[in-house]
């Protein structure tokens, strides 16, 4: 057969990013089984671990097996009976995802909607909500990666928790790169995805919950749609109950351990600045190269950054090359967005001023 050797590249689009290569050898540490002691023991750690890049004290917070969108399903199907209204905010592609995923819940959506390239107004959620004070929850993206938009939470989670009702929070291109501040805005639910900021392989969604959000769970009159993403039966895995849901995966759960570890290790405070200074050098770069960011601070996304394709340049052509010639991944838009803009990622062990210089460098060559 044939060897199998793919190469490694510089991953600077909006994830997977590069794991750290301490994350990759706890990958090959030995397989245990589901209930075996030691593997629980780091459940649990991992679990802890996650508290604290939530900055939660949330009892209920793992890592469902899964990728960001298994998050999100989750988010949905746990938050959701049939018939239930939903206010979904979108400004971007994930922003629909959440819509169209609460509808597939059973969920009556209302939309909220902003250009691509901007934030929601809370304005216009708290319009929604005195037009549907029948809404259980509002679903909304921090981070949204087809756009590069950092959506500011504080006035819409006051709004929500005003009206009784519950916050749902994508964070996937967010958490381990921006404060994402769980328990000051008391957000109900919140998930996220392990190959983002957090610097690890895909196929983890860290998620937590709430009182508010675990009550429902607890009280809810139909049983939950899916039988995979039932919380309910979940965390009575993650609990001390250990009662078999799912077979843990416990090589991806070393690998998050291990990823959580370097992320307290280096202190989010740390960490944000981190992120947000490698995004300094990139807008300034980008800018001396003549090209202009799609979206205005302060609402720019520090771990990925949107730029406008310049007239006359093959977009698609500028990342072959950019890959074929110096192995760097970015990615095109999405949507309206569709040919017209770059999205670059800095996200996790990734977001260095180095690897800054080094897509910089490059780009000018191509652009040339
Ligand atoms: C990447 C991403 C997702 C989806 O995550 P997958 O890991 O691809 O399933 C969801 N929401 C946002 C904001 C993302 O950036």
């Amino acid at each position: 057969m044939k060897q199998r050797n793919p190469k490694s590249k510089l991953l600077m689009g909006p994830g997977p990013s590069n794991p750290d290569p301490r994350v990759l050898r706890a990958l090959s540490e030995p397989t245990l089984g589901h209930l075996d002691p030691d593997y629980v023991a780091i459940m649990d750690e991992t679990a802890e671990l996650l508290r604290y890049v939530f900055s939660t004290k949330n009892a209920l917070t793992i890592a469902v097996s899964g990728t960001g969108m298994a998050g999100m399903e989750t988010a949905m199907v746990n938050s959701l009976e049939p018939g239930d209204k939903a206010i979904i905010c979108t400004a971007g592609a994930f922003g629909d995802r959440m819509a169209e995923v609460a509808e597939r819940v059973g969920a009556k959506v209302v939309k909220v909607e902003s250009p691509w390239g901007e934030p929601i107004d809370p304005e216009d959620v708290r319009k929604a909500i005195r037009k549907n004070p029948d809404a259980k929850v509002v679903g909304i993206v921090h981070g949204e990666t087809s756009t590069g938009v950092l959506q500011p939470l504080d006035d819409i989670a006051g709004a929500v928790h005003e009206a009784g009702m519950r916050i749902i929070v994508d964070t996937v291109a967010s958490l381990g790169g921006v404060d994402v501040p769980t328990d000051r805005l008391g957000l109900d639910v919140v998930y996220s995805g392990s190959q983002k900021c957090l610097s690890c392989p895909p196929g983890l969604a860290p998620i937590t919950l709430g009182e508010k959000a675990v009550s429902f769970i607890e009280n809810r009159k139909t049983t939950c749609r899916s039988w995979y993403l039932d919380l309910g039966m979940i965390r009575r895995y993650w609990s001390f109950e250990r009662f078999y849901h799912h077979t843990g995966p416990s090589n991806m759960i070393y690998a998050l351990n291990e990823a959580l570890r370097i992320v307290k290790e280096e202190g989010l405070e740390a960490r944000f600045a981190r992120h947000k200074a490698a995004q300094e050098v990139l807008i300034k770069g980008l800018t001396e190269l003549g090209l202009k960011p799609v979206v205005n601070e302060p609402y720019r996304l520090p771990t990925l950054t949107t730029v406008y394709v310049p007239e006359g340049v093959q977009e698609g052509e500028v990342r072959k090359q950019l890959m074929d010639e110096f192995g760097i991944e970015i990615a095109g838009g999405l949507g309206v967005f569709k040919g017209k803009i770059w999205r670059i990622g800095l996200m996790g062990t990734n977001a260095t001023k180095a690897n800054v210089i080094r897509l910089l460098g490059a780009l000018k060559e191509v652009l040339k």
